[in-house]
């Protein structure tokens, strides 16, 4: 979407750009890769439930997929720009090699407002977007997915138009799928999981028992409630979270000293994980305002609702005690906060790390569907713990050796495993 004042490819293409130099990769190399590989334009021709015709415009960017074949979600957005979709391709490509799995970025949106669309009208928009690349995406070739404002149903009708069209079975084409449609068991909990695996990962290494330290989230929805389930199950404690009101436009925090209790909290929110306030003072949780979260005395700091959330304004609000920022959201801290926190000493488990179970699931659910078996529950997520604890460990082990910002070790794995296999192609 297009953010005022700052362009996101530009700022992914200047994070590629300082990596490029403390790598020292050649000329074609960087050509190569601070760009889009290709990208499909695209019109959107629909027939309105008025009779009327509207015409939307569609994408799919495929940055590189030298490792793979493309993976990336589909946006549907009034206010989506190309180039964010070519900034998220690139983060998708160094997201899928950081993990290591056989997969590159890709990024796709259509410019819409799946709110001012009726259900038939929404699936016109699915089965368009399908029409106009179903040459050039595939289970070989490049895998959409869910993203903002898109959903299973959404993943189906694209399923089933691309199968109309090339004919047969390719439930591999497309991942956040239904579970009883070729979905993959744990994905509702892959993301927030794979956020507190690599947490273990990093309190083990600073010799850190998980029962001793407590934690404040920012945000309850999908990705911060499995988030704490975990590391409630580990043994921490989670005193704050927050979350945006819908009827009063505006975030509050909701803190319990003793430790939120999960299936409480979850059971007086709603499904786009919003928490009712009088409802939450009832069950004795304190009702601070949005920015409290940050301000948390704790050990560990969880942004797992927006961008641009550790902010410079903010950063200086955290407490001495937080020695971890694990980044469940994705690009949740700005450059000065991210300077700051790394001046400060502060643990971090950057993003595109940190939240990569989701990806990795999805990336199982594709295996699945190729293979048509499927796994139980129990087999997918030690899997990805498996993936996800052998991602920190190299990220870890890099940032040890080289002295290195975790998040600048995150990066110039992935960069060079993609440089690499552009090189082992004999592409540059
Ligand atoms: P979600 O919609 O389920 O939940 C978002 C939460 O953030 C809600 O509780 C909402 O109330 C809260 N929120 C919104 N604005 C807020 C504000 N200003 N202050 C405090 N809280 C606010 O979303 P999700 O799937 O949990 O995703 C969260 C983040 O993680 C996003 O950045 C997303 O891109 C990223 N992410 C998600 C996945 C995934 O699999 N779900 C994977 C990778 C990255």
């Amino acid at each position: 979407m297009a953010d005022k004042g700052f362009n996101s490819f530009q700022i992914a293409q200047h994070q590629f750009d300082q990596v490029a130099e403390y790598l020292g990769l050649d000329q074609p190399t960087r050509d190569l890769l601070r760009y889009p590989i290709r990208e499909y334009h695209f019109a959107i021709p629909v027939r309105m439930d008025d009779g009327s015709v509207r015409v939307f415009r569609g994408f799919r960017v495929q940055h590189n997929d030298s490792r793979g074949p493309c993976k990336g979600g589909i946006r549907f957005h009034p206010q989506e720009t190309v180039d964010t979709v070519r900034a998220l391709a690139m983060w998708m490509t160094w997201k899928c090699a950081v993990v290591d799995i056989p997969l590159g970025g890709g990024k796709g949106g259509v410019i819409c407002d799946p709110h001012n669309l009726s259900s038939r009208e929404q699936e016109s928009v699915c089965r368009g977007w399908v029409r106009q690349v179903a040459k050039n995406v595939g289970p070989i070739s490049d895998v959409p997915a869910p993203d903002v404002m898109t959903n299973a149903q959404h993943m189906l009708w694209m399923l089933d138009e691309f199968e109309t069209i090339r004919g047969g079975h390719h439930p591999g084409f497309i991942t956040g799928k239904p579970v009883n449609m070729g979905g993959s068991l744990g994905r509702t909990e892959a993301t927030g999981y794979g956020v507190v695996f690599t947490l273990r990962e990093a309190l083990r290494e600073l010799n850190i028992r998980p029962q001793d330290t407590e934690a404040s989230v920012q945000g309850f929805g999908n990705v911060a409630q499995y988030a704490i389930q975990l590391y409630t199950q580990l043994g921490g404690r989670v005193v704050a979270v927050s979350c945006w009101d819908q009827q009063d436009q505006t975030s509050y925090t909701f803190r319990r000293k003793d430790g939120v209790e999960l299936d409480r909290l979850m059971s007086i929110t709603d499904r786009f994980g919003g928490i009712n306030k009088g409802k939450a003072k009832e069950l004795g949780y304190e009702i601070l305002d949005g920015g409290a979260w940050i301000e948390q005395d704790v050990d560990v700091l969880i942004p797992a609702a927006l961008e641009n959330q550790v902010t410079g304004e903010n950063v200086g609000k955290i407490s001495k005690r937080v020695k971890i920022v694990a980044e469940g959201a994705n690009g949740p801290t700005t450059p000065d906060a991210d300077a700051a926190l790394k001046e400060r000493g502060i643990f971090m488990i950057p993003d595109f790390l940190a939240n990569a179970g989701g990806v990795t699931c999805s990336y199982f659910e594709q295996v699945q569907s190729n293979m048509n078996y499927f796994w139980e529950k129990d087999e997918v997520l030690g899997k990805l713990d498996v993936k996800m604890t052998s991602a920190y460990l190299a990220v870890s082990e890099l940032a040890r050796k080289q002295k290195l910002y975790m998040r600048d070790a995150a990066y110039v794995i992935a960069i060079s495993r993609v440089a690499q296999a552009c090189r082992d192609r004999g592409w540059v």
